[in-house]
């Protein structure tokens, strides 16, 4: 198991030093709009298509995350999330998911895009107060069942939270959490039929390993409508957790 871990650090690292020495012998081109980049603030998107990103700020849904765009009439919900009755106490999102964002999601997720990671976490590191939402947490990505795991070769929220993890110097633990139903994808259905879909697919394994003192966040690539977040929130809570928040790079 230890050497395991070792040669998958090793590989991760070449294929980090690779992937640099690639870029560094050709110019990346935006994941947006195509246009060969060189000393841009992200190595994957240029300076137009950096300036379309929106970062949330204050004023925001604390259960979301969305933005208020200046309006504060209620702080703990938005339209976004009005029907959630949230099992997380607190909920982040880094950035609205549109433009380039939603393209280097979609990058990571559906065509192996592992290089996209950089540029998101370096978007998760440009969003004021983050550093202190996460501190102290123990980051836990949402789990893909094993059928799916192995049909796409990797958890994108895995390595989003571990790669956060990093940044961020807190910890993470993909073991806490596991989906034991292998659910129907969730695109194309209503609030309710998610809902139903989902109960009961998460749990923990090991519920001893759940400490009642420690923050847990649960970290996934967006926030839709948010009931897969809550549906680990549940099952967190359920084997004992007692602070659990919830954070996202991008919002639906
Ligand atoms: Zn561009
Ligand atoms: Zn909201």
């Amino acid at each position: 198991m230890v050497l395991l871990l070792h040669l998958k650090n090793l590989l991760g690292r070449v294929g980090r030093i690779a992937g640099n020495a690639l870029d560094a012998a050709f110019p990346a081109s935006c994941v947006s709009c195509g246009d060969l980049i060189e000393g841009t603030p992200l190595p994957h998107v240029c300076d137009r298509c950096f300036s379309r990103i929106y970062i949330v700020e204050e004023p925001r849904c604390l259960t979301c995350g969305y933005p208020f765009f200046g309006e504060t009439e209620s702080r703990n919900n938005c339209s976004h999330c009005d029907r959630l009755v949230p099992r997380f106490a607190q909920g982040w999102s880094v950035a609205l998911f549109r433009g380039p964002v939603r393209d280097l999601i979609y990058a990571l997720k559906y065509e192996k895009g592992f290089w996209a990671i950089e540029d998101l976490v370096k978007i998760a590191s440009y969003a004021e107060g983050l550093s202190d939402y996460v501190k102290d947490a123990l980051l836990v990505p949402v789990p893909l069942h094993p059928r799916k795991r192995r049909e796409r070769g990797y958890n994108q929220s895995a390595l989003i939270a571990a790669e956060l993890s990093r940044a961020f110097q807190v910890n993470h633990s993909d073991e806490l959490l596991i989906r034991a139903i292998d659910t129907p994808s969730q695109t194309g259905f209503n609030r309710q039929d998610r809902y139903r879909n989902l109960k009961n697919a998460f749990s923990c394994p090991s519920k001893p390993a759940i400490d009642r003192r420690q923050r847990y966040i649960i970290v996934d690539d967006v926030f839709t409508t948010g009931s897969t977040l809550n549906a680990c929130a549940a099952a967190l809570r359920q084997a004992g957790a007692k602070r659990v928040d919830v954070l996202t790079l991008g919002h639906g």
